[in-house]
């Protein structure tokens, strides 16, 4: 083959009832029997939402089918009242939980539930994170498959134990946003991936994904290797339903949908939010013999079978119950919120802030005496509503800004945007923009926690939130800069990754306070070389997307109440050259103009595999974060399951998530961490391999123990045999080499003071 043409797989593979999926699909056999074609194509075709949700599937009311509701997103639910803000994908990334995660999906599960959503969109495990300044890498969970995929599977579990049909998107290749969609004669962007990249690297957490049973995937608005995400036969009809063994349905992105009968034929089941080229339309290629009526019934029983599989025939609230098209209209209030959640809320923001600069002890903060505040992200906007209809937080529009001089609107859709920002200036973001957005019923701001927390010690606090040359108090026992780093849906993000305002704000207030505590909530990569190294920068964190208890994680961080333990779930370079040709999108060139191509030539080298493989220090590697207290490694043990098989290829049968036999566990490994300091916190302890053939380290386990001081604990990592395999492109198996394995333990991606070999 070609590189950078997608290969034809056909015909579209129906469901088969595979695992824990045999009586789902008998029911929903039993269902679509006795639809007309008119009624199998209803379940295909989004109608225009008659309620708030972001897509509607019409009921069949003679057989009992309620319909559908699909609604934003990954992380948490968007666009209406009386919900919560979740951290987001970015964020719970950065707190390397999977306990966390998992709770914070059964309640934001349970949100989306009350709420009469039947499909959650979300979570987001593409873009993975190829393109650095990408718009949308913040709602998915770190720039590494394995990381993001383990995450992916604990919150497609969580949620869908709630009944809540999870759409894992975006299905697959989605890396950057400018061209993701076609316009203005251009076709979209194709990312050219090769077949080893795309299973060791961007199938990887779809798999994982599919593994926990996601009853629908989303194919994404790109093209792949030439051909549109949603038309193309080889990524649906084979890697989705032939190789992962997946028994759910195919949803479009909104507007994917590029051709009527090829579309179908490639695997994909439903379009939304509506299309003319499906409807009437597929009815009649149905009824001409261009698309088969056993097409048809497939795509309408896995769409029926997603349904009982969740057991939403049984008690789920009605589609849309709590989604009111306009919430400024007096409503029926349907409060979503649990009590249960506030700890997950306040847990998750805090875990995923990352400490990465701690001199002279700044932190913790002990009942300052003075403190100063600064920067345009420390208190919330003057404006917030759940009217984000438009997809972008109210507070990043218009307005006056803090950026002087500068015009920053920001618009929905990059495609249309005119000037959109590096930074979200006129308040604190608990979000990035666009689908993924929060909109919280209630934000708790860094400004209102650490004023409350300073009223309670008696602390004098000064702010100033405007000026870029404020006044600063010198007297001060600590100023605190709170800036951000912002990113939205639509477009991938302006200029380079750091931004002078921002730079200059903090610098001017370094020069005078010499407790200078820089916090950025940033949705991605944040360059720090500007300013971090000035002798007065003693704290630098990075906050993320904390959602609603922004304040209160921040504060109890500050203040040593939680101890850090959040790592970087990417790598934060010197400068943007050492990304090389990974910093920004491919743009429309040469002969290609009308046609644009991203070649993913890179393979498998992004984020911290380039920077190992080139050799490049980073200023903050993959995998860092400090915490208020020290942690040693010793005692690595190394043991091969000898049950286990290991032959060369896999042997078992396609279940749901590929052959059985991937799962096997090949080798177990265990250290012992002490926590050697004198305060107790939690570490995460990090295993990387270093696969024969294959980039020198990759990680491969995580876990994240709690350790009293002094105490020790020791961790388990189970090694399966996708995690010691490499892609065979020829035999198209996962492929197990004999030969020696590196094996190293460690706090971060470059701090692996454990090593061994491990020999196959
Ligand atoms: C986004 C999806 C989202 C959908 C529905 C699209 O523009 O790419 O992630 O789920 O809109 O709002």
């Amino acid at each position: 083959y070609f590189y950078g043409l997608s290969e034809p797989v056909y015909p579209s593979p129906t469901m088969t009832g595979l695992g824990s999926w045999a009586e789902s699909l008998t029911k929903a056999g039993d269902m679509v029997k006795n639809m007309t074609v008119e009624e199998k194509v209803s379940l295909t075709t989004g109608t225009g939402a008659p309620n708030g949700c972001s897509g509607s599937i019409p009921a069949i009311t003679r057989l009992g089918f309620p319909g559908l509701c699909l609604s934003d997103a990954g992380n948490g639910l968007r666009a209406t009242d009386f919900v919560s803000g979740w951290p987001s994908g970015i964020h719970v990334g950065a707190s390397w939980n999977r306990n966390l995660t998992r709770q914070r999906a059964v309640n934001m599960g349970g949100e989306f539930r009350t709420k009469g959503v039947n499909v959650a969109l979300g979570p987001v495990v593409g873009p993975v994170g190829r393109v650095v300044r990408g718009g949308r890498i913040w709602e998915g969970f770190a720039v590494d498959p394995y990381l993001c995929g383990a995450l992916a599977y604990e919150t497609v579990s969580g949620i869908q134990s709630t009944g809540v049909i999870t759409s894992t998107k975006h299905f697959i290749g989605n890396e950057q946003e400018t061209n993701r969609v076609p316009g203005g004669g251009v076709e979209a962007v194709s990312s050219n991936i090769d077949d080893k990249t795309m299973h060791e690297l961007y199938l990887w957490p779809f798999q994982d994904a599919v593994l926990a049973g996601s009853g629908n995937i989303m194919c994404s608005y790109q093209r792949v290797n030439n051909s549109y995400g949603c038309s193309n036969s080889k990524t649906q009809n084979g890697l989705l339903k032939t190789e992962l063994g997946f028994q759910g349905f195919v949803v479009s992105d909104w507007g994917a949908m590029h051709s009527g009968v090829a579309t179908a034929l490639a695997g994909m089941d439903m379009v939304m939010p509506s299309s003319d080229m499906w409807g009437d339309k597929l009815t009649s290629a149905v009824s001409n013999g261009s698309v088969s009526e056993a097409r048809l019934d497939d795509m309408a029983t896995r769409i029926i079978a997603s349904w009982y599989q969740m057991k939403q025939d049984q008690d789920f609230p009605d589609p849309g119950v709590g989604m009111p098209s306009d919430l400024t209209k007096p409503h029926r209030i349907v409060d979503a919120r649990d009590v249960s959640s506030k700890r997950i809320l306040l847990d998750g923001a805090a875990e995923g802030h990352v400490l990465v600069k701690n001199i002279n002890n700044a932190l913790p903060l002990n009942k300052p005496r003075m403190l100063s505040l600064y920067g345009y992200s420390a208190r919330n906007p003057e404006q917030w509503n759940y009217n984000s209809s438009g997809g972008v937080p109210a507070w990043t529009f218009g307005g006056e800004s803090a950026y002087f001089g500068k015009d920053i609107s920001v618009g929905f859709a990059g495609e249309e945007a005119e000037s959109p920002s590096q930074i979200a200036p006129n308040g604190t973001i608990v979000s990035g923009g666009g689908s993924g957005a929060a909109t919280p019923a209630h934000i708790r701001s860094p400004y209102d926690a650490l004023n409350s927390r300073a009223y309670g010690d008696d602390t004098a606090l000064f702010w100033d939130f405007y000026f870029s040359n404020p006044y600063v108090a010198a007297a001060s026992d600590a100023c605190i800069v709170l800036v951000n780093a912002f990113a939205s849906e639509g477009y991938d993000r302006p200029g380079s990754l750091h931004d002078d305002y921002t730079d200059g704000l903090i610098k001017h207030v370094a020069d005078s306070c010499n407790n200078t505590i820089v916090v950025f909530q940033n949705a991605g990569v944040r360059l720090v070389d500007q300013f971090v190294d000035h002798p007065n920068v003693t704290a630098l964190i990075f906050a993320h997307l904390p959602g609603q208890e922004s304040g209160e994680a921040l504060v109890s961080l500050l203040y040593g109440d939680t101890n850090p333990s959040g790592k970087l779930p990417y790598t934060v370079a010197h400068n943007e050259s050492d990304y090389d040709h990974l910093l920004g999108p491919d743009l429309p060139e040469g002969i290609f103009e009308n046609f644009p191509q991203s070649n993913f030539t890179e393979g498998v080298y992004i984020d911290y595999r380039h920077f190992d493989a080139r050799n490049i220090t980073p200023r903050y590697e993959f995998g860092f974060g400090l915490s208020y207290t020290t942690f040693n490694y010793s005692n690595l043990q190394i043991e091969k399951n000898n049950t286990a098989d290991t032959s060369r290829y896999p042997t078992g049968p396609v279940v749901v998530g590929g052959q059985a036999d991937l799962w096997d566990i090949i080798a177990t490994v265990t250290a012992d961490i002490q926590n050697t300091g004198d305060v107790d916190g939690a570490e995460v302890a990090q295993l990387y391999v270093g696969i024969p053939d294959a980039p020198a380290r990759q990680l491969r386990g995580f876990e994240k123990p709690f350790i009293n001081v002094t105490q020790s604990t020791t961790v388990t990592f189970a090694l399966n045999r996708r995690d010691l395999s490499v892609w065979d492109v020829v035999a198209q198996k996962w492929l197990l080499q004999s030969g020696s394995y590196s094996v190293y333990v460690g706090s971060s991606s470059r701090d692996l003071p454990l090593r061994g070999t491990l020999s196959l």
